[in-house]
């Protein structure tokens, strides 16, 4: 089974070929820093321009390195939602259109079910149920992963988002975007106890997060103290958060998970990383992350998702809308009145 991928719902546009059997033929991406760093973050009609520009060629591209065509593909899979629309339905509409032309199926992605996947893109003997913390630029989420396409989600955040925090931070320090790797980096010269920072929720009785009063101690301290330290403070207060809720969550759970995964942009922090895989040996779990590249956006999550629905029959109508907010669990109750 072949699948193409196609992902622009965010500020990367990409495709990718993948096989049913774990193989990714081709990935091609193109970032869009250089066009969002003037203005600190991510500008919603920048990128849809940006995606309509480079997809065509990263799609010719992507055939190219994986010798093969449009004809011989099962299926096209292209991000939905949830997103920035413009970008959304760039990448949609032209997976709808091949999938047209080239007479195949058409599976709709939820790009939050792309991270939630690409663990087992990543690690063939990852199994259904796993615990997952996603935690990404725009969603940090507690799902019990028990199917494809079956989520129940324990937690979400009440106000900002992990990757959020990173990048609002690396801006108040001057460090540029997109912020999670600069902090990472910077955190590394500093000392993690110079700043002393709230650790939102921590304790609380439900698994949920909060990443907003931790961003604002983060703005008093500015001045106060060096950005390497203040760095190195809000990436151990946010670990110290991902874990205690994340260890919440674990001793909630009636059925055993088969693993502890984390998935999306900040799993690619080092110091998250190495605290999940502490946590899982502590409670005797496995600990699945991703390679580092499969982590931030891309398209071979896109297609391996794809191939995971495609296997499970599950196509969509090339009718099939483009939606800005997209939950991975229809029954998830809003924590606090707020978050997808
Ligand atoms: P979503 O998936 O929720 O729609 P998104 O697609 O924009 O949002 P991702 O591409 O999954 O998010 O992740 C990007 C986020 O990950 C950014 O906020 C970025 O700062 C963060 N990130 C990337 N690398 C690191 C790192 N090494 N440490 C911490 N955060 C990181
Ligand atoms: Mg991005
Ligand atoms: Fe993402």
């Amino acid at each position: 089974m072949l699948i193409l991928g196609l992902e622009s719902s965010c500020d990367e546009t990409a495709a990718a070929l993948v096989t049913g059997d774990r193989r990714v033929l081709a990935h091609r991406l193109a970032g869009q820093e250089a066009a969002h760093a003037p203005y600190g973050g991510v500008v919603p009609e920048i990128a849809a321009r940006a995606h309509v520009e480079a997809l065509e060629p990263l799609i010719e591209a992507a055939f190219s390195d994986a010798g093969v065509t449009l004809h011989d593909v099962d299926a096209v899979a292209a991000t939905a939602g949830p997103g920035l629309i413009g970008g959304v339905m760039v990448g949609l509409v032209t997976g709808k259109a091949l999938a047209h032309a080239a007479g195949k199926p058409l599976v709709a992605v939820n790009h939050l079910e792309g991270h939630a996947l690409s663990p087992r893109l990543a690690d063939p003997d990852l199994d259904f149920p796993y615990l997952l913390l996603l935690v990404s630029g725009g969603h940090c989420q507690l799902l019990l992963v028990e199917n494809v396409g079956r989520y129940r989600r324990l937690a979400t955040t009440i106000d900002d988002a992990a990757g959020e925090a990173f990048d609002k931070t690396a801006k108040l320090l001057g460090l540029g975007f997109p912020g999670g790797p600069a902090v990472e980096r910077a955190a590394a010269l500093g000392d993690p106890r110079a700043v002393p920072l709230p650790r939102p929720l921590k304790g609380a009785a439900e698994p949920h997060f909060s990443f907003a009063g931790l961003k604002s101690a983060v703005a008093r301290a500015v001045g106060q103290h060096g950005a390497e330290d203040i760095a190195a403070s809000f990436q151990a207060a946010v670990v110290d958060c991902l874990l205690d809720r994340t260890r919440k969550a674990l001793v909630g759970i009636e059925a055993r998970p088969t693993a502890l995964v984390v998935a999306g942009g900040v799993a690619a922090n080092g110091a998250v990383r190495s605290a999940l895989q502490a946590l899982a040996s502590e409670h005797g779990l496995r600990f699945v992350a991703p390679p580092l590249w499969l982590c931030t956006d891309n398209a071979a999550m896109i297609g391996w998702a794809g191939a995971e629905r495609f296997a499970a029959g599950l196509t969509d109508p090339l009718d099939t809308p483009a939606r800005a907010r997209w939950s991975l669990d229809p029954n998830a109750a809003p924590a606090r009145g707020a978050g997808v």
